[in-house]
């Protein structure tokens, strides 16, 4: 079974696709984990992002495509994939349907009012991803999983927060349309109730695929 999960930033995909990607076997692929951990060893990939992840814009598409297209070659992808945060617009989509076939995109609806405050109380853990909101802490600077140091990602400030919001509006929320004709959305609305309430909804639909 090969996935999307799609959503605004924000919208809880990092920890859904954790959880999917556990109980149906699948390799969880995020671009921007990709991204991230190329700017953090400082890869001719990575200098090239950071310029554009700083501003909470998007990484040019051929650079992104590539990335993506060879990760899909990997033996692991055999047993079916997850990805997060790809594609992000319309010139993505029809690539990616060149050279992979979907059985479905999950789309997390969310409440773009509860977004900001969100993401810029977000606070990751380096060792396993897992992410905290500040209110939730109590002070508390390490992973409550695995006991990794938490930080906050250079992109969850307002500025360039507004700017990701923006970019997803314009170019990721069409592809929910785009989806949708292909009749293999599945819409999940997201909550401010905890993660496992979101992916029992999730499941739901997953299991019927
Ligand atoms: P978000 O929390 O905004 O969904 P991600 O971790 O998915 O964040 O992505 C962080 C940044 O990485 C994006 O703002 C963008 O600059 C870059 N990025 C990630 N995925 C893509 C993609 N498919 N195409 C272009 N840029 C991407
Ligand atoms: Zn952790």
């Amino acid at each position: 079974m090969n996935l999307i999960l799609l959503g605004a930033p924000g919208a809880g995909k990092g920890t859904q696709a954790t959880k999917i990607a556990e109980r149906y076997g699948l390799v969880h692929i995020s671009t921007g984990d990709i991204f991230r951990a190329n700017i953090k060893n400082g890869t001719p990939i990575g200098k090239l992002a950071k310029s554009y992840t700083d501003r909470g814009e998007l990484v040019p598409d051929e650079v992104t495509c590539d990335i993506v297209k060879d990760r899909l070659t990997w033996e692991d992808c055999k047993k079916g994939y997850l990805l997060d945060g790809f594609p992000r617009n319309l010139f993505q989509a029809e690539a990616l349907d060149t050279f992979a076939k979907i059985d479905g995109v999950v789309n997390i609806n969310i409440d773009q009012a509860l977004l900001l405050d969100r993401l810029c109380g977000r606070r990751v853990c380096r060792e396993c991803g897992e992410s905290y909101h500040v209110s939730t802490l109590g002070g508390r600077t390490t992973c409550a999983r695995c006991g990794g140091e938490l930080y906050q990602r250079k992109d969850d400030n307002p500025e360039t927060v507004a700017a990701r919001l923006e970019v997803y509006n314009a170019q990721t929320a069409p592809l929910i349309d785009y989806y949708t004709k292909k009749g293999i959305i599945l819409n999940v609305t997201g909550t401010e109730a905890p993660a496992d309430v979101l992916f029992e909804d999730v499941k739901k639909l997953l299991d019927l695929l």
